[in-house]
Formats: structure tokens, sequence, C-alpha cells
């Protein structure tokens, strides 16, 4: 049932667009000292050696994060971009970029002494491989369902909350089960700020969420999606999105300048839509 496994895919240009997002939003969250609980319901493994077998099979990195770090001289200058590539450079073993943080890496790298963080992952395996990651001690490793997992640990202690969703959709319910979550936890916790990652695939599946979270009268979701070719142009997946539930102030802009920044790496065919997909 659980076939998926983040390895084979980490560091593609899906990571490095859904990765950006998730710094960008902790840049706004991390000037107020008020403490904060993240919840990423679906983490992975938390950090990707690039050598690994799994990634080195397909070296989907390739067309992703290995594009940004060649290339990062020319970047520079770009707020966001700046930031999120000196801390990507924390996470290698040396001058040279050999391994890939997963979003459990991006979140507790800033965590404070006030802030909690809970990791969620069902796959035994890959729980074995997170929960090996000396991450700090405020962070939680969970062997469970990411979802029910939110649900059940709401409200939370801290006055705020931010949860990251990102599923490997395996099964085409999950996109239903995401929006049913969100629709649930935002009842209890009205300013909690969430990210849900979902694929572009040819399908066009990734509809049903967004329409049944605009429909349950979820207000204020802003819409981030990177595409590097028209659908059907790719086998697979040719895009990646991004909502964030109740984002923080400025927060558009940041993305759309970085993502901007970013396009020419991947060809004349890349695009970047951020906008609302719900205002207020
Ligand atoms: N968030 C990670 C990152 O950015 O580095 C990648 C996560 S990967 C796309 C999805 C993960 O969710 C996989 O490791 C998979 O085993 C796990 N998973 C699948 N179903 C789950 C569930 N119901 N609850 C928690 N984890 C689940």
């Amino acid at each position: 049932m659980l076939s998926y496994q983040h390895a084979y895919h980490a560091g593609n240009f899906a990571d490095v667009h859904k990765h950006l997002t998730l710094y960008a939003v902790g840049d706004y969250l991390l000037r107020k000292k008020t403490p904060i609980t993240y919840m990423d319901t679906h983490a992975g493994r938390g950090l990707y050696p690039l050598a690994a077998a799994e990634t080195a099979r397909l070296q989907e990195y390739q067309d992703g994060v290995a594009r940004l770090w060649e290339a990062r001289s020319r970047l520079a200058g770009t707020p966001l971009l700046d930031v999120w590539l000196a801390a990507l450079a924390e996470a290698q073993s040396g001058a040279s970029l050999d391994h890939y943080p997963g979003s459990p890496w991006w979140l507790s790298h800033r965590l404070r002494e006030q802030d909690q963080l809970r990791l969620f992952e069902l796959h035994p395996g890959e729980h074995e491989h997170l929960s090996g990651q000396a991450f700090a001690s405020r962070v939680r490793y969970v062997h469970g369902d990411g979802l029910a997992g939110l649900l059940s640990a709401l409200p939370v202690k801290t006055p705020r909350l931010c949860v990251l969703i990102d599923p490997s959709y395996e099964r085409k319910a999950e996109y239903e089960e995401v929006a049913e979550t969100v629709l649930l936890a935002m009842r209890k916790v009205r300013h909690a700020v969430v990210m849900i990652w979902y694929p572009l695939l040819p399908a066009g599946r990734h509809q049903v969420l967004l329409e049944s979270l605009r429909d349950g009268g979820l207000r204020k979701i802003w819409r981030s999606e990177l595409t590097l070719d028209d659908p059907g142009e790719r086998h697979g997946m040719y895009g990646s999105g991004m909502l964030v539930v109740n984002p923080p102030w400025g927060l558009g802009e940041r993305i759309n300048e970085a993502m901007g920044a970013l396009l020419p790496l991947w060809g004349p065919s890349a695009r970047h839509r951020g906008d609302w997909w719900v205002e207020e």
C-alpha cells in the first residue's frame, strides 16, 4: 500500500518550490517571539544523501536543486533565495552539494526554544530513517497517520500553529481527505497557517482539493503554481502547487519575486503563477 518513497524524488523542482515557500512562511512567522507549534503531517526521511541508491537512480535533483546550486552566484540579490541557499549550504557535509534536506530539516533548522515540531510519518521504514535524525529536542516523531494525528492534536498549547501537508497522493481519495482535514482543522484553530502541496498532473485531480476548500467556505487561500511545461508536454508531473491558508502579509510578493528569478533555470516553457485562490 505505502509504496511511495520520497528518496527517489528528493531535491526535484517540486521540492525546491515547496521548501522555498515553507522557508518564506517561516521568515514571517519568526518575526514575532510568540511560540509556534509546527506540524509536518507527511514528513518523509528528513535528510537525503544524494549518493543514496534511491536518489542516485532517477537523479531528479539534477533538474531541481542542482540547478539553483550551480547558479547561486548569479541568483544572489534575491532576498528569499539568498537566505534559502545559505541554509541549504548548512545541510551539506562540505563545500559541494551532497545532501538535500526534507521538510523536517527545514522546519527544525530554525526551531527556537519556545517552539515545538511534530513530525508524522506512516511508512515504518521512512519513520525509522526520520527518527534516527538528530533534530532538536523539541521535535516529536510520530509513527502514524498525519491527517488523523493533526486533528487529534488540536488545539495546540502554543498561541500559533503552522502546518505542512505534503502527501504522496498515491490514492485518488487523498485530495478529498486533505480538504476535509483542513476544513475541520481550521474550524478548531482559525488563525492557523496551513501549507498544502499538490502535484500538477495531466489528470487534473488537484482541482478536487482546490474546489473542496473553496466550497467548504475557507477564505484567505493563496496559491503558487510552478509549471515546467504545458499539461501533456511531459510524462507525469508537469508542475508543483502550493496553497497557503492565512498567508502572512507580503508572502505572495516574496515568493513571486524568487520564482521569477528562478524561471530561466528551467527554460522558456517554465511559468509561475502566484495569486489568491480564495480572497479574504
Ligand atoms: N514532506 C516531505 C519533504 O518535503 O521532505 C516529503 C513527504 S513525501 C511527499 C510523503 C510522505 O508521506 C512519504 O514519506 C509517505 O511514506 C508518507 N505518508 C503516506 N501516507 C501517510 C499518512 N497517512 N500519514 C503520514 N505519512 C504518510
